[in-house]
């Protein structure tokens, strides 16, 4: 293993531990003490002061990770950002690391990427059951469900293997239903930190829409699920700007398609015998997006290679980083950089009306 490798390995595992210990809190998960001590051992090997506690380690993952003053070289998590916020949890740069290795040439969620492999892989493959159960999953209204109206969709797929994995994409709420607050954009809770409603970590929605005040869960003496954290973050938020996009071309005439061939590209849009395909990528941190494509190998990367494909960016993301194309570009490697098209979402606009042309 390289450095990087190394470094990589012990930032998944310190991640996982972390995770693990916010859903069980009475007792430190053995894959945190196991990532203390991979951290302890790189920290002295360049005579580094070492964490010595679980206390001073989690006041540790408060620093930026260039504070660690470890070799980052080609390290795939931005030197700028924490693993933790205090009072929030996992950075978002610490959730888009996470699932990215977990799932390197697929940039799904765990769960999700379960459904397309499964999907893929049938002979014929399942094209038309896995947009259905897309859809299904990206829709605001089913981001909080009951466990009986969850059952129906899960079974209409008529395939047992394919129905358990859509369970899997959802947790029951154990709380208290009056602990939530419903989102008005995405349709999943809200919860309360630092004195206000939030969606999720970063909360994006909040950013982008007026929230003002949020309207309880509605009251239900079913058992209520929702879209796991993980769902919610990397299938329903960017699902809303795919979603966005294809009824603004829909509605210009062009013929659309979601999620085409198993899920190849995000968006495919036609008209006159001519085809662009989009593929939309959301990342909080530039740096993020750019390690996740110089890890590709040839035959993942080949797909974005093709005349007429774009990986698109979300505009919200560029109220944290103004330049975040440049930056992406410019944190490729070069032989990358020349071969894809990296776009925000504006210039979807201009290339999709340049179709007839
Ligand atoms: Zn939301």
């Amino acid at each position: 293993m390289s450095t990087a490798e190394v470094v990589n390995h012990m930032l998944y595992q310190l991640i996982i531990g972390l995770q693990q210990w916010r859903k069980v809190p009475a007792t430190i998960p053995n894959d945190l003490r196991k990532a203390h001590l991979m951290l302890a051992k790189m920290r002295l090997s360049v005579s580094e002061e070492v964490p010595s506690d679980i206390p001073a380690l989690i006041r540790f993952l408060l620093l930026p990770i260039s504070d660690w003053k470890l070799d980052l070289t080609n390290v795939a998590f931005p030197q700028d950002a924490p693993l933790l916020i205090q009072h929030i949890g996992l950075s978002p740069e610490a959730m888009d690391f996470l699932q990215d290795y977990q799932s390197p040439f697929e940039a799904h969620q765990q769960e999700v990427y379960e459904i397309v492999k499964y999907c893929r892989d049938s002979d014929p493959p399942l094209a038309d059951a896995y947009s259905r159960i897309r859809l299904f999953l990206v829709s605001p209204a089913n981001a909080v469900i009951t466990g009986v109206r969850l059952l129906y969709f899960a079974r209409s797929v008529s395939d047992p293997e394919l129905s358990k994995r859509i369970l899997e994409c959802y947790e029951p709420i154990s709380d208290p239903l009056s602990d939530f607050r419903t989102c008005n954009r995405c349709g999943w809770t809200l919860s309360f930190h630092n004195h206000q409603w939030r969606c999720g970590v970063e909360d994006i929605c909040g950013h982008i829409e007026a929230r003002g005040e949020p309207k309880e869960l509605e009251n239900s003496t079913e058992l209520v699920y929702r879209l796991k954290e993980g769902v919610h973050r990397y299938t329903l938020l960017p699902g809303l700007a795919e979603f966005q996009l294809a009824n603004r071309f829909t509605k210009q005439g062009y013929q659309v398609e979601m999620y085409p061939d198993v899920d190849r590209y995000d968006l495919a849009v036609h008209k006159s015998n001519q085809a662009v395909y989009f593929d939309v990528k959301d990342y909080r941190n530039p740096y993020s997006l750019a390690a996740h494509f110089n890890k590709l190998d040839a035959a993942a990367l080949e797909k974005y290679k093709k005349e007429h494909v774009y990986i698109v960016v979300p505009s919200y993301r560029k109220r944290g980083y103004r330049q975040y194309i440049r930056q992406v570009i410019n944190a490729l490697e070069p032989a990358i950089r020349k071969s894809i098209q990296i776009i925000d979402e504006r210039a979807v606009l201009r290339i999709v009306g340049g179709i007839e042309q």
